[in-house]
């Protein structure tokens, strides 16, 4: 009679719910721990008042192929709503529109940028078609070319200021909250393909429905911190407190789906393969300051991307209410503020009501009445948002991928071994499930034809 097999996921954020939720549907009897008292980890969506706020991530891009699957894997398709996005930027503070559904006319078109740099963007096209086989989750091989030369080096050599300034910069660190003096050109090129995207998606219970849903499959339990994990050789055994108690369990397998600080923490036998890797990451800070508001701002950009050569401490401004249906009530409207990693360095010693009057203040810019209609605000300061996309990180990632071992009890999945973000983590964590419900397949065939 064939034994029921069980597995262990630690962190309960897309990665962890993603891991937990194939495992489960592979055979494995799965518990999933979380520290927190929620779901979601990165991922955060709450009602307040009248408003659903996505505080962590904040949409599913046309791009996310794997989630959206996996949304639909699930039945949460009717849960499901698809958006046609209007980007927005700004120059001299004056807002210019792009329709993402016809590109190349948008920026034939569009004034934001002069004849010349439209001339010399033609450049980052080539490279996007170029290495357009390596632009999605699974190998960065063919970007490697291009992973150590740095954004601002790469735009001042081979394009002109006006471009660094104006697409470069505010891409990398719009999307990735990167810096174009240390990230590649990578993940410029990367971004131009995954990120201007015109279709968006969400779910009607915000970005969490997901990772809520994919935690209904398993034990999930909430509020327990795990502080080891130990392979012994024939099983995993886990130890966490739970209100004030530490306990010990035992597994067949596990995942490890936590920031890497945590993981590195909690598995000293950790391999050198993933604690050199770990080591090597870092994450930027972002704020989120969510902005309810009583008056529809009348603006059609649902993504203002914000040059740093505009505004440093403003990465971007989403309007929530044009990014999916019933955010807002239809008179009403809801902003979300990023502020920069730089700008939440600089305030750590300032209350979060002074944030908010910033982010009030940096908001009016782009919609003037937010000072006076504003009604409901939460205020978040990220200390890791996503992981820091630095020169040569995409060779450092498909290294570490090329090295994993495919056959120990416990693997990692993180929004840090892929290109970040919702997509990069669930990629991560159906991977890492992959690998353990592999090795648990070839060990029972080993055993099957071991001879007696
Ligand atoms: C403000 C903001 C906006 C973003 N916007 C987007 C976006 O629009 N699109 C996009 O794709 N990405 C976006 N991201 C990035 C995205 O949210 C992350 O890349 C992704 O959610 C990371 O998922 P993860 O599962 O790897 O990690 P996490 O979400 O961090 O999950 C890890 C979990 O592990 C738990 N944990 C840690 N230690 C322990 C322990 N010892 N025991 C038990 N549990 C533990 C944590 O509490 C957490 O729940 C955004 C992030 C932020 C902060």
């Amino acid at each position: 009679m064939s034994q029921t097999r069980t597995a262990a996921v630690i962190g309960a954020g897309i990665a962890g719910t993603s891991a937990a939720y194939r495992l489960q549907q592979e055979g494995f009897e799965t518990t999933l721990f979380e520290v927190n008292d929620r779901v979601g980890g990165r991922i955060w969506s709450i009602w307040k008042g009248d408003f659903l706020m996505d505080l962590g991530t904040s949409a599913y891009l046309g791009t996310y192929r794997e989630a959206i699957e996996l949304v639909k894997e699930v039945g949460l398709e009717h849960e499901l709503a698809e958006w046609t996005a209007t980007g927005a930027a700004i120059r001299n503070g004056k807002p210019y529109y792009f329709d993402y559904t016809r590109p190349l006319r948008t920026v034939l078109t569009t004034p934001y940028l002069s004849p010349k740099a439209k001339l010399l963007a033609i450049k980052i096209g080539l490279q996007v078609v170029k290495h357009r086989k390596s632009l999605g989750y699974d190998s960065y091989d063919d970007l490697q070319d291009i992973d150590n030369e740095t954004v601002r080096e790469w735009c001042r050599r081979e394009l002109n200021e006006e471009l660094l300034q104006y697409v470069g910069r505010p891409l990398v660190s719009g999307t990735w909250v990167a810096d174009d003096a240390d990230t590649s050109v990578s993940l410029m090129v990367w971004s131009v393909r995954n990120m201007l995207v015109q279709n968006i998606y969400n779910l009607t219970s915000g970005v969490v429905g997901l990772p809520n849903h994919l935690a209904t499959y398993v034990k999930t339990r909430l509020e327990h911190e795990v502080t080891n994990v130990t392979d012994n050789g024939s099983d995993v055994e886990v130890t966490f407190t739970a209100g004030g108690q530490q306990q010990t369990e035992h597994f067949d397998t596990c995942v490890i789906a936590t920031p890497v600080e945590p993981a590195m923490d909690i598995y000293p036998q950790m391999d050198t393969n993933t604690r050199e890797f770990y080591q090597s990451v870092s994450y930027r800070k972002l704020g989120s300051i969510c902005l309810g508001l009583s008056e529809r701002p009348k603006d059609p950009a649902t993504y203002y991307l914000v040059p740093p050569v505009e505004d440093p401490d403003v990465i971007a401004v989403i309007a929530d209410h044009n990014k999916a249906p019933n955010r807002a009530p239809d008179h009403k409207g809801l902003l979300t503020v990023l502020l920069s990693h730089e700008y939440l360095e600089r305030s750590e010693h300032l209350s979060d009501d002074d944030v908010l009057d910033y982010a009030v203040d940096r908001a009016s810019r782009y919609h003037p009445k937010v000072p006076s209609t504003l009604e409901e605000s939460v205020v978040v300061r990220w200390q890791r948002s996503v992981p820091t996309i630095d020169r040569g990180k995409f060779g450092r990632i498909s290294d570490y991928n090329k090295r994993l071992d495919r056959f120990a009890r416990v693997q990692f999945a993180s929004d840090s071994d892929r290109i970040p973000g919702l997509n990069g983590g669930l990629v991560s964590g159906l991977g890492a499930a992959k690998r353990l419900s592999d090795a648990a397949q070839s060990r029972r065939l080993t055993s099957r034809t071991r001879p007696a």
